[in-house]
């Protein structure tokens, strides 16, 4: 039957099926009558025998003509299986979502409900994004943080209160996911990322998201994901660009050391190096609502669709940026790369 999510409409001449990505656009006005009776006829469950009666009986189309206009409807995910959309289901809004990439959304959400992801930060893109895959069905959630909340930290970290400073990040956070959705698993560990002893102690998972910016932080996750075999996301800023990806599939993708994907403080010469260290070490992120609401939404779709097996996951192989004060997007590949001193040797 019709998915709940097509609408037709005429603009400039022009009759739109569907809307959004998944839209088909009619010139020949002979075809709208069939077109939209065919759409109509569809809003209860119909065999195609029945659609094709329909066309030929009440429309006047030879058979040819009436399995073109099916094929149309039959071939963009215009229609679900009957009975799949229940409105008052928890998950029924995502799961018009997951279709109109063709997913089953049965199989989506059983994948999102058995997977396990661990997040390395509960500042404003932890907060983000783990609210946004826990309330999406993702079975199980640890979160990794050993912060307590400042003032300074409630422009952007949108779970947290002002009755909240001086708790540790990690506990608020996990209590806000249970109150959202109870039949996520929600875990916490208490504890700093410094080195690869800190990485050895997390629990297995099906996804890695890193957000959080210390120091050296993305390499030594790199080499712990690339050797447990575990996907990893990047999600940050870089002052007003949000930046996803890349998606790191060890044995599949190139790694976050394939290539180089960020400047490094050494310019061959001592002295400067030495002032550069200085002028970085007074760094401090200009962090904004906006731009961490940005990379997470972008990157909790991806995740999402890495998990659930839906759509196509826009991080897989390179490194996205959106400027966020004009419209504007940077990539950067990653592809394998034989060389790489991380991924390479494995490859072999
Ligand atoms: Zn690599």
């Amino acid at each position: 039957m019709l998915a709940p999510y097509v609408r037709v409409g005429v603009q400039d001449g022009r009759l739109f099926l569907g809307f959004g990505s998944i839209q088909r656009v009619f010139d020949d006005p002979s075809l709208w009558g069939p077109l939209i009776r065919l759409v109509d006829y569809y809003s209860v469950p119909r065999t195609y025998d029945e659609a094709t009666g329909f066309l030929e009986r009440e429309c006047g189309l030879s058979p040819e003509r009436a399995e073109e206009l099916l094929g149309v409807l039959r071939g963009g995910c215009y229609l679900i299986p009957a009975g799949s959309y229940r409105p008052e289901d928890r998950y029924s809004r995502p799961t018009l979502f997951h279709g109109l990439w063709g997913a089953d959304p049965q199989e989506v959400q059983e994948r999102l409900a058995g997977s396990h992801v661990v997040f390395l930060g509960c500042g404003g893109i932890g907060n983000l994004m783990s609210v946004a895959l826990a309330t999406a069905g993702v079975g199980r959630v640890t979160l990794v943080d050993a912060d307590h909340i400042e003032k300074s930290n409630l422009t952007r970290q949108y779970l947290f209160t002002e009755t909240d400073v001086g708790a540790a990040k990690c506990e608020i956070l996990a209590r806000e996911l249970r109150a959202r959705n109870s039949d996520t698993e929600v875990c916490t560990i208490r504890r700093r990322i410094t080195n690869r002893a800190d990485l050895d102690v997390l629990p297995q998972a099906d996804l890695l998201v890193l957000s959080a910016d210390s120091t050296g932080i993305t390499e030594l996750v790199n080499t712990h994901c690339v050797t447990t075999e575990t996907a990893w996301l990047n999600v940050c800023y870089v002052n007003d660009i949000a930046v996803w990806g890349p998606l790191v599939i060890p044995g599949q993708t190139g790694c976050w050391s394939c290539h180089q994907l960020t400047a490094r403080d050494s310019s061959g010469s001592a002295e400067l190096d030495a002032l550069i260290s200085r002028i970085n070490r007074r760094y401090q992120a200009p962090s904004h609502g906006s731009t961490n609401m940005l990379s997470s939404a972008l990157a909790s779709l991806d995740a999402l669709k890495y998990l659930g097996g839906f759509g196509a996951v826009q991080s897989l192989g390179r490194r996205v940026g959106v400027w966020t004060h004009q419209l504007r997007l940077d990539e950067q590949p990653s592809t394998p790369n034989p060389d790489c001193p991380t991924c390479g040797p494995l490859r072999a």
